[in-house]
């Protein structure tokens, strides 16, 4: 069972602040990737006691059509044997827990595999689930079959660098040291050759925003699925034309607050580019589906019928499973602004879910 030990890590701001003095302003990626490192490292975030509520510590209606999905399309695909449920970054374990016990409901009972960097969330995981495979990233993973992977609210943590249109060019945003706070500054050199020379199309002080971290990942899962089968599930907040602006946002018990005020002390995420992911991934001849509106991908998927069930069986609970439902899918709270995105093997059928779809 992993370490949940966390004693004598050092603090992000300590981190970054050595590494500015020593050589001096960081790029914004690298300011985010030690501030989230230790942030995840250090406790367990989420829950109304935490920082944020997640879709699957709300209800587990949301894990259970995950694993309906899942298992439908494990179903048509003609049950493969050796297949792997793979999860990134996830969390406590409870969208796991759930997705998995419906998915044993159709006979699909996978060995379970979690990508996960965390000691403190490691040690919640194993709670739910002591026979899982831990990896520390994506090169461990099997080869030996079909990839159910699911990422809910993995792709909005990984760090984004950003460029800021100038009249000399784009300029990479750094984080200097100001005394003790941390602030944002474009850098004095040109920068990021394969931007070219368009700066001068957009108005000063445009933000180009951009993960090669993520472009890293889906890129690396999109060649495995394309070579093993199988799917990629991404679940998050983010757009799907491409624009500008920033997207890097803090939050620290359920408020927003400024991304350089607290690093390693609070949530820091920006607004997943889904049609960069997209494009990466038919890039690797899977194919796209989506993305589509959390809220009407779930309804489409039977979440009103699974509500109606739940309080039928519990009428005790019913303002509690109607509040859920509510979250999970209004348009004024998740059901809009998440988005759901699945990335498939071509020889793979084609997933449920989609056909609202606003690709
Ligand atoms: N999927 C969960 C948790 C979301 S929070 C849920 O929906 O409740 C983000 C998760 O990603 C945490 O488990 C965090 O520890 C993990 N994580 C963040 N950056 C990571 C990285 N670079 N590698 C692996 N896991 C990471």
């Amino acid at each position: 069972m992993p370490d949940g030990s966390t004693a004598d890590l050092p603090s992000a701001a300590h981190i970054i602040a050595d590494r500015i003095d020593r050589d001096g302003p960081i790029p914004l990626g690298d300011y985010m990737a030690i501030a989230n490192a230790c942030y995840y490292a250090s406790k367990d975030p989420l829950g109304e006691e935490g920082d944020f509520v997640t879709a699957p510590e709300i209800s587990q209606m949301f894990g259970e059509i995950i694993g309906i999905w899942l298992a439908d399309l494990w179903l048509r695909q003609r049950s493969p044997d050796h297949c792997h449920y793979v999860e990134l970054g996830p969390g406590r374990g409870t969208l796991a827990d759930d997705a998995l016990r419906s998915m044993a409901r159709f006979g699909c009972r996978p060995p379970v595999h979690f990508v996960e960097t965390s000691p403190v969330l490691k040690s919640k995981q194993a709670e739910l689930h002591p026979a899982a495979i831990w990896h520390d990233d994506l090169a461990s993973l099997p080869t030996d079959g079909p990839l159910l992977i699911v990422a809910n609210e993995f792709f909005d943590a990984l760090p984004v660098e950003q460029f800021i249109a100038t009249a000399d060019g784009w300029r990479r945003q750094m984080v200097a040291r100001d005394r003790s706070k941390f602030i944002a500054l474009p850098s004095s050199e040109a920068a990021a050759d394969h931007l070219g020379s368009t700066a001068h199309r957009f108005p000063d002080g445009t933000i180009l925003e951009r993960s090669p971290v993520s472009v890293e990942w889906v890129g690396q899962l999109a060649s495995r699925l394309a070579k093993q089968g199988g799917t990629l599930l991404i679940i998050d907040y983010g757009y799907t034309k491409p624009g500008t602006g920033s997207t890097l946002q803090a939050v620290k018990d359920h408020m927003p607050i400024s991304p350089f005020d607290c690093p390693g002390m609070s949530d820091l995420t920006a607004h997943v580019d889904f049609h960069t992911l997209a494009n990466i991934a038919r890039s690797c001849l899977l194919a796209v589906h989506g993305p589509a509106e959390q809220g009407q991908w779930l309804k489409s998927l039977g979440i009103d019928q699974r509500a109606a069930a739940l309080i039928a069986a519990s009428p005790k609970e019913a303002d509690m499973i109607r509040a859920a439902h509510q979250r999970l899918t209004d348009i004024d709270e998740m059901g809009c602004l998440f988005r759901v995105m699945a990335a498939t093997a071509i020889d793979w059928p084609e997933p449920e879910g989609f056909s609202y779809g606003e690709d």
